[in-house]
């Protein structure tokens, strides 16, 4: 305890504080993190000398000052890793968020009379454009645009839903939670692998406000299966007077199959089939930022849009200048300034030469790699089961070093996740962006070494 003693004041120590810490933190950030490091020192009862102690103020500050959400390199080949934010935008999209967030918006003001306009007007055009509906919302998420849809629409009567279609999207995102959420009642139809157009029928009473498709998104039922089709739903709920709702997922524009995919649902199509309402996200297929679009009849969009849970899930400015100028892509058919389109339409010849190109690269810093032929994935409860082929990059380590090395590569101040496969940490050129390689490299060499 005698050592104790000897340890110093916080003013001394803030007195002595280097200057160059006290003007790049501010003194009151230097004063906490000498607070802090005393009374470690105070209970651990063992002091440290002066150069540790300041270099434990240091790390304590920077842990505060380094934030915890910082951009990334994705070599999973994942295209939408929803850890990993989903999709990157364009960058037309993220530079309409930045000239947007930095000032004021005509948010919810008319600039033609100047009177108040809803947020939504801004893109209810060029949804309706793109997909043929009658009219279009926006809110924060996927979830949020299901959950407003059926508590808007189907509060306190029946739902009708296949019991193949109950999917759970990670986390506590069910289907017969958000029913039970929304204040409608679920009624369960058909069986896991066969539901079909007379099961609906057989459900219906004077209770039922709606039918609900769910895209199962992240799953494949295979073999014997059936589904009604959104053709016959349509006419069944029109003949009974009930609504066709969907939750649709990804929600994609673009027709998936001239890329080798299986075709993932488009919004056009379903509202074209007859849905009356259709949710789905924007950061997915779409490839904008994160939120929720609600498109269908104009009568319901309204509806929805008055029901208070509209405002609680209602999305921001940046977020509508980053979806806007997403859709102004599609507009102009430039769909290859969309990372996500771009990097699923990436050549295999082309990820090939890239691998290649890190293989000798790295060859020249004495990191020996291998190149392997693997697996994209779209990801993000998109096309369950469908694989580019790509081109790894297989670092050669023992396998017992592949787990540190993945740690290591995650913890450079620009971040690199990467995945283990067979035991090898593996590298897909296909999701690292224009422009980081030499990032990833030099992440490469230090994680190794
Ligand atoms: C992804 C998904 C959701 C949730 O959308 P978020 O934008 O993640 O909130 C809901 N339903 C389905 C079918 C999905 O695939």
């Amino acid at each position: 305890m005698a050592k104790l003693r000897t340890l110093p004041s916080v003013n001394r120590l803030l007195e002595d504080a280097p200057d160059a810490l006290v003007r790049a933190h501010g003194r009151a950030l230097v004063l906490y993190a000498i607070q802090e490091v005393l009374s470690q020192e105070r209970e651990s009862g063992s002091v440290s000398d002066a150069s540790d102690r300041w270099k434990g103020v240091e790390a304590i500050i920077e842990a505060l000052r380094q934030p915890a959400l910082r951009a990334c390199i994705n070599a999973t080949g994942v295209i939408l890793h929803t850890n990993l934010g989903r999709a990157p935008l364009a960058e037309e999209a993220a530079q309409a968020a930045h000239r947007i967030a930095r000032g004021y918006a005509t948010l919810e003001i008319d600039p033609g009379t100047g009177r108040r306009g809803i947020r939504h007007d801004a893109v209810s055009p060029v949804l309706t454009y793109l997909t043929g509906a009658e009219d279009a919302a926006v809110v924060n998420n996927g979830a949020a645009a299901t959950l407003l849809m059926l508590t808007a629409l189907a509060r306190g009567r029946e739902v009708i839903v296949s019991r193949g279609e109950l999917v759970e999207i990670g986390g506590a995102f069910r289907m017969p939670e958000i029913m039970r959420l929304s204040g409608s009642r679920m009624v369960e139809v058909g069986t896991t692998n066969r539901t079909r157009v007379k099961d609906y029928e057989a459900a219906i009473t004077p209770k039922t406000a709606a039918i609900l498709k769910v895209h199962t998104s992240n799953f494949q039922v295979v073999g014997f299966t059936e589904n009604a089709g959104l053709k016959e739903l349509a006419v069944l709920a029109q003949q009974h007077g009930v609504l066709l709702l969907e939750d649709l997922g990804s929600g994609a524009l673009l027709d998936s199959a001239p890329f080798g995919l299986a075709p993932e649902p488009r919004v056009q199509e379903s509202i074209a089939a007859g849905v009356d309402l259709v949710a789905c996200s924007a950061d997915k297929m779409l490839g904008g930022p994160q939120a929720g679009l609600l498109l269908g009849r104009a009568t319901l969009i309204a509806t929805v849009l008055k029901h208070p849970l509209a405002r609680a899930v209602r999305v921001d400015k940046m977020t509508l200048a980053a979806l806007l100028a997403t859709l102004d892509l599609y507009l102009t058919q430039a769909y290859s300034l969309l990372p996500v389109w771009r990097m699923i339409a990436l050549a295999p010849g082309k990820i090939a030469d890239r691998a290649a190109a890190w293989k000798s690269r790295l060859e020249e810093d004495g990191v020996t790699t291998e190149l392997e032929p693997g697996e994209s994935t779209v990801g993000g409860g998109s096309l369950p089961g469908e694989r580019l082929p790509t081109t790894l990059l297989a670092l050669k380590l023992p396998k017992s070093r592949a787990g540190a090395v993945l740690d290591a590569l995650r913890r450079q101040t620009l971040p690199v996740i990467a995945r283990v496969h067979d035991g090898r940490v593996v590298l897909d050129p296909r999701t690292v962006l224009e422009g980081e390689d030499d990032a990833l490299l030099a992440a490469i060499r230090t994680a190794v070494s």
